[in-house]
């Protein structure tokens, strides 16, 4: 057995998916379940979660490994094709793409396929990131709906930059825009929303919703955690205490010395690393929990391993289970101590830890 195990829980993931259905009553799932399940395993993921509407990724990879696996649901690139050879494949396969580019337009129009592809327009509402202009729409639509490789039922889509922040008002110029534009082409197939935008309810009468983060049970607001929003986290990531010893008032623990005992105090080393994908930026105090209580990492994070400060009365012993972040301890909580978001943590895990599942029933 591996020392660092993710223990993932496929009721939770059901469960996260029910508050999904809950928020967004009329609209249909997609589950997006990229980057290998944001961490979780993407074929237990996808197999746990098979009363969605059908799968999103973002590698063309991912959706052959959801195919090989026997899933029959639509799948959708949710950055479409990178390369004009993949056009047969998504026909055969029955992947949906999405179009952003010109580019891909016209490789579409080029092709020469016996099944026709469906299609999601993506329409840059303001975050400049993947998308056509909303003047190019009307062009778009018109060689899309021309093109005998395209199926008829085109969907419109936008991503919101900043629906984690609640009160941030682009995210009502952004679906302005996108509202204003699909009732100009008549466009009767939408999505917008991802996580953060189907917990806020930001936009509620679209086709189809497109969460990520939240099936996971990890919350996609500032500031808030899964748990604090009826969700679950699938995650417990643990492994153990391989080293306990004294130290001294005054001792440095740890490379370059970066944290010095303010008392006697008892150290524990942990079986756990940036080799392992624990981040090697969390801070002096980020929180571990052991034992029924939660204790500050002390020192750099290693490679194989970290250390925490017991407390000068502790009765942990060598081998006792230690959680790095799940239901005891949110990883939102977690990723703050690291400069960064829990999405980075899931999917940084290496091949050196054990994925073990757990409530399969
Ligand atoms: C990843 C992704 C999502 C899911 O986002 P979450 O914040 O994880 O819910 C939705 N839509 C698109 C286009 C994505 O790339």
């Amino acid at each position: 057995m591996k020392t660092a195990v993710a223990e993932v829980s496929l009721s939770a993931l059901k469960h996260n998916l029910l508050q999904v259905k809950k928020l967004a009553k009329d609209s249909k799932i997609m589950a997006v379940c990229k980057a290998n399940g944001y961490g979780h395993g993407l074929i237990k993921v996808a197999e746990a979660l098979s009363d969605a509407d059908a799968y999103g990724v973002a590698r063309i990879e991912e959706a052959f490994k959801l195919r090989a696996s026997g899933i029959s649901k639509s799948i959708l690139l949710l950055e479409g094709f990178f390369s004009e050879e993949d056009i047969p494949v998504l026909s055969v396969n029955n992947f949906q793409t999405v179009i952003h580019t010109e580019q891909q337009l016209a490789q579409l129009e080029q092709s020469n396929l016996d099944i026709p592809i469906k299609v999601w327009l993506k329409i840059d509402t303001g975050m400049s990131r993947l998308g056509i202009s909303i003047n190019q729409v009307e062009e778009f639509l018109a060689r899309l709906k021309a093109c005998p490789n395209v199926s008829d039922d085109i969907v419109a889509m936008t991503h919101l930059a900043c629906a984690d922040e609640i009160d941030n008002e682009f995210n009502h110029t952004q679906i302005a825009r996108f509202t204003r534009c699909v009732k100009a082409h008549n466009l009767s197939k939408t999505s917008v929303s991802n996580s953060a935008a189907v917990i806020t309810n930001l936009f509620y009468n679209s086709t189809w919703v497109r969460p990520g983060i939240m099936l996971y049970g990890v919350s996609p607001m500032q500031n808030s955690s899964g748990s604090e929003n009826n969700l679950i986290p699938a995650m417990t990531f643990k492994t153990k205490i391989i080293s306990i010893k004294s130290i001294l008032t005054g001792d440095k623990v740890g490379y370059s010395g970066t944290w010095q005992a303010k008392q006697d105090t008892n150290l524990a080393v942990i079986a756990v690393g940036y080799g392992d994908g624990y981040p090697r930026h969390a801070k002096n105090g980020t929180p571990v929990w052991l034992n029924g209580r939660e204790v500050p990492l002390v020192g750099r994070v290693s490679m194989d391993m970290i250390t925490v400060d017991l407390g000068p009365h502790s009765q942990d012993k060598i081998g006792d289970e230690v959680i790095l972040w799940g239901n005891e301890l949110a990883i939102e909580r977690v990723a703050a101590w690291c400069d960064t978001i829990a999405y980075e943590l899931l999917c940084q895990l290496t091949t050196r830890v054990e994925w073990k599942y757990i409530n399969t029933d």
